[in-house]
This record gives structure tokens, sequence and C-alpha cells, in this order.
């Protein structure tokens, strides 16, 4: 059985006390659940969440990291610094790094192996634009993405990754791919991984969806089997819509 998780990337929101209450609100009505629940405040409040959700099984991962050890790199974020404060998963390549902060596929192969070498868990996201999609080359983005940053991995790595679908004109759209072109590309993915790796690490990654999840269509995107679980933006900044999607798996 895949581990289904649902995580919720907060990106550039919440204060300190906005934090501190929505976590609060979380870790109070959190559903029985087997899904791993995940939040992903920003990097300046992780060691307050991290401390609040110690008696919870809510779970805390950083939104990027820096690949470098330490040094002189003004303004980032190392492996080490968010395993200090024990948060020990982290997003990376997510569509607004890559599209507003220029991250490409070269550094993120240097994230992702930073991370794997320091033995956190990696969601790593990717996604075809708009134009992708109607010009067909959807399936082919796609595969170059996942070749470009993970084809060269130890198979033992892949036990750390998780894989986030995220088509980029889903996301904060209100768009969402209809659960059948979701399950159509996870299931490309799975295949994708057979061949390059072989089938049992493709059955046994996790792939989440991510673009527009909301209450009322998370269901029908997880139930379709390729599907175990999402990466929800906006709706993750809600507890009562949050916790409708988290009852959804
Ligand atoms: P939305 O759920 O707001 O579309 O965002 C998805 C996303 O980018 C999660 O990483």
């Amino acid at each position: 059985m895949r581990t289904k998780i649902v995580a919720g990337n907060w990106k550039m929101n919440k204060n300190l006390e906005e934090t501190e209450a929505l976590l609060g609100e979380l870790a109070a009505k959190l559903p029985d659940t087997k899904a791993e629940v995940i939040v992903s405040p920003t990097f300046v409040n992780l060691a307050s969440a991290v401390n609040q959700l110690s008696q919870s099984v809510i779970q805390v991962a950083a939104q990027n990291m820096h690949f470098a050890e330490s040094g002189a790199f003004t303004g980032e974020i190392s492996a080490d610094m968010l395993l200090n404060i024990e948060v020990d998963t982290v997003i990376l390549g997510h569509s607004e790094r890559r599209a507003l902060f220029d991250e490409n596929d070269e550094l993120l192969s240097k994230k992702v192996n930073t991370a794997l070498d320091k033995n956190m868990k990696v969601i790593f996201c990717f996604g075809e634009e708009l134009e992708d999609r109607k010009s067909g080359n959807h399936f082919n983005i796609v595969e170059n993405q996942l070749k470009n940053v993970l084809f060269d991995l130890d198979s033992s790595s892949w036990k750390q990754i998780v894989l986030a679908y995220e088509p980029v004109w889903a996301i904060g759209t209100g768009e969402t791919a209809s659960p059948e072109q979701a399950q159509e590309m996870h299931a490309f993915i799975r295949k994708t991984i057979a061949t390059a790796f072989n089938g049992s690490i493709a059955e046994n990654v996790t792939i989440l969806y991510g673009g527009s999840v909301k209450p009322n269509n998370a269901k029908e995107i997880f139930s379709k089997p390729d599907v175990d679980g999402g990466l929800i933006g906006g709706a993750s900044l809600k507890c009562d819509d949050f916790m409708e999607i988290v009852k959804a798996i």
C-alpha cells in the first residue's frame, strides 16, 4: 500500500500569530486518518510550527532550501538548518520557484541530491504549462522534468521521494485538471518510472496531485487509482477546507 498524503503549501501567507491560530485549529480538528498530513508554513514560522505540533501527527515541511552546505549565500536556508529545527521534509521544484525565481532542472537536481544526502524527504513538484497541454506536449514536458532531475538517482533514494504533479494552468486559477486528466498523467508518470527504474519503485512512489484542489472536488480526484493525495495551496489556508480535503482521502 502506498502512503497517502495531504500536504498544505502555505506559500507566502500567514504571519506568526495567524500560523499559531491555524495550527491550533488543525491539531484540534484533525480527523482520524491513515493519510500523512503535512503543513508547510513560511521559513520564519517553521521552528514555532514544529514546537506547536510536537504532540500532533501533523508534520511540517519547508517550501524550499539551498543545495550548499553553508556559506556566503545571503538570504538562503540550508538543509542542516532545517534538520536542526526538526524539519526533515522539503518541497522542491514548485512551479512558482521555477517561473518566478528561475529554478531550472540543473539547480533542482543539486537541491534534490543535497536533500537526499541529508536523509530528508523530498516532495518534488513538476507539471506542464497551458501551452504545453494545448499543443499536446504535456507528456514530453513531464517526462523531461522527471528525467533531468530524478533519473540519475540510486534506486534506494526513491523511498525518500514523493512526487507532486501540478499542472501550472491549474494552480491558483480555480481550474482543476479533471480527475481523468490527473489519472492519465499519474499513470503515465508511474509507467515512465517503471521503465527508467523498475515496477516496484513505480508502484510504491506516492504521487500527489496539486492545482485548485478544493473540498468540492477532492474526493473525485483522490478516488483515481494512481492519485495518492494532494498538494493543496489556497484551500490549505482555511482549517475547515483543509480538513474536508483530508477527510476526502
Ligand atoms: P492551489 O491549490 O491554490 O491551486 O495551489 C496549488 C499549489 O501550488 C500547491 O503547491
